[in-house]
C-alpha cells in the first residue's frame, strides 16, 4: 500500500478532490425516500452505499466522506427513528473506511471524513436550542473520532453562527476542518452575515478549508468564489450543485423548470425532483472545475446532482488521471459522428439529418 498523506499535505502538494451529492444521487438509485432524506441505506442497504463511494473513487474522489448526512439527532427525531442515530453513523463510518483503504493498486488511499452539517435546529437568538445543536455536533464528532477518521467537513451551513458552532465543534476534536456556508437565495448568510465575510470569519477562527458547497449551481457559486479566493489565505473550497441556477433563481429551491415540462412535479416545486431538465452537462462541470483550479481553489468538488463522470471531470481539471480516465470519449469511432476508416461515408454523411 502507498503511504497515505494527511489532508494539508495534499493540499499544499496541489489539491484535494471531494465527491459529494451522496443524498440525490442514493434517491435517484432508489434507496432513500425524497424529502425525508435521511441516509439510513448506511443499515438498510450498505452495498449501495458502498458502490456509490466505490464508483466516486473510481472516478477520482480523494476523500470517503462518511454518508451522515442529515443522520443527527433533530432529523431523527422528525422519522421519529432516534434509536438509530448511533447505528446509522457506525455504519456509515465503517462503510466510508472500508472504501477508503480499498483503493486500486497503487493509488493512495483516501481521506476518510466524519460529517456535520445544518441542523435546521439553530436559531441565532436561541440559546437552547444553539446548546442542543452543539451536542448534536459533539456525539457525531465524537463517533467520528472513534472511527479513526482524517478530517471531519461541517457542510451547507446557511446560519454563519451554526458555522462558527460547528468549527468550534470540530476543533475540540483536534482534527483538519472542513467548514463550507450554502447561502440561500437572498444572497447572504440567514443570520445576516455577508458570505465573504462568513468565510474570512471562519479562517479567522482557525478552519483549515472554507468556502462553499450546495444550494447553488456553477454560475451563482462562482462570483464568490473569486470573492473568498481574494480574501482569504487559507485553502478554499468550491463544490456547488449540478443544476442551472440563475441571478433571478440563485438556489435550486426556487428553480423553475421554462425547459417545456409537460408533467410538473405535484409538490409545486421542480426540487427535488424534477430538476433534471435543468442539469449542467459535464463540459459546464468542467469549465467550473477549470476556472475554480486557475484561481488557486484546491479543494474541490461536486455536491447535489453528482454523478461519477462529473467527478472524473474535475479530476481532469486538476490534472490527474483517474482510472475513469481511462474511459473518456472518443468520437472518433462512433458509428455516425466518428473519423474511423471503416466507417461508411452514407451513414456519416447523414449525421445532420439523423
Ligand atoms: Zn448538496
Amino acid at each position: 500500500m502507498t503511504t497515505k498523506r494527511d489532508l494539508v499535505t495534499r493540499l499544499d502538494d496541489g489539491g484535494v478532490l471531494c465527491a459529494e451529492g451522496f443524498l440525490f444521487e442514493i434517491e435517484r438509485r432508489g434507496y432513500m425516500a425524497s424529502g425525508a432524506f435521511v441516509p439510513e441505506v448506511a443499515l438498510e442497504n450498505p452495498h449501495a452505499l458502498r458502490t456509490l463511494h466505490k464508483d466516486f473513487q473510481h472516478a477520482g474522489s480523494d476523500v470517503v466522506q462518511a454518508f451522515t448526512y442529515n443522520g443527527h439527532r433533530e432529523k431523527m427525531r422528525v422519522l421519529g427513528k432516534e434509536e438509530l442515530l448511533e447505528p446509522l453513523n457506525k455504519a456509515a463510518l465503517q462503510i466510508a473506511t472500508d472504501v477508503a483503504n480499498d483503493v486500486p493498486e497503487g493509488i493512495e488511499p483516501n481521506l476518510v471524513a466524519g460529517n456535520i452539517s445544518n441542523t435546521n435546529l439553530w436559531h441565532p437568538d436561541d440559546k437552547n436550542a444553539q446548546k442542543e445543536v452543539r451536542k448534536m455536533f459533539d456525539e457525531m464528532i465524537g463517533w467520528a473520532v472513534d472511527a479513526g477518521v482524517d478530517l471531519i467537513i461541517g457542510e451547507t451551513f446557511y446560519y454563519a453562527g451554526e458555522a462558527f458552532a460547528a468549527l468550534e465543534a470540530i476543533q475540540q476534536s483536534g482534527l483538519p476542518a472542513v467548514v463550507t456556508i450554502s447561502p440561500m437565495g437572498e444572497n447572504k448568510m440567514r443570520d445576516d452575515w455577508d458570505v465573504v465575510d462568513t468565510c474570512a470569519e471562519l479562517e479567522q477562527r482557525g478552519a483549515t478549508v472554507t468556502g462553499m458547497n450546495c444550494f447553488r449551481g456553477p454560475q451563482t457559486m462562482m462570483p464568490y468564489i473569486h470573492e473568498i479566493r481574494k480574501r482569504v489565505k487559507c485553502h478554499v473550497a468550491a463544490l456547488p450543485i449540478t443544476f442551472r441556477t440563475t441571478p433571478e433563481h440563485p438556489t435550486f429551491f426556487n428553480l423553475p423548470d421554462n425547459n417545456g415540462c409537460t408533467c410538473p412535479a405535484p409538490h409545486g416545486r421542480s426540487f427535488p425532483t424534477a430538476l433534471e431538465a435543468m442539469s449542467c452537462n459535464r463540459y459546464e462541470i468542467r469549465a467550473f472545475a477549470d476556472e475554480a483550479w486557475a484561481l488557486g481553489v484546491n479543494y474541490l468538488g461536486v455536491c447535489c446532482g453528482a454523478v461519477p463522470i462529473y467527478i472524473r471531470e474535475v479530476a481532469e481539471a486538476m490534472g490527474r488521471r483517474p482510472p475513469a480516465s481511462r474511459y473518456d470519449v472518443d468520437m472518433s469511432r462512433h458509428f455516425i459522428y466518428g473519423s474511423h476508416e471503416r466507417l461508411a461515408n452514407h451513414i456519416t454523411s447523414y449525421g445532420d439529418r439523423a
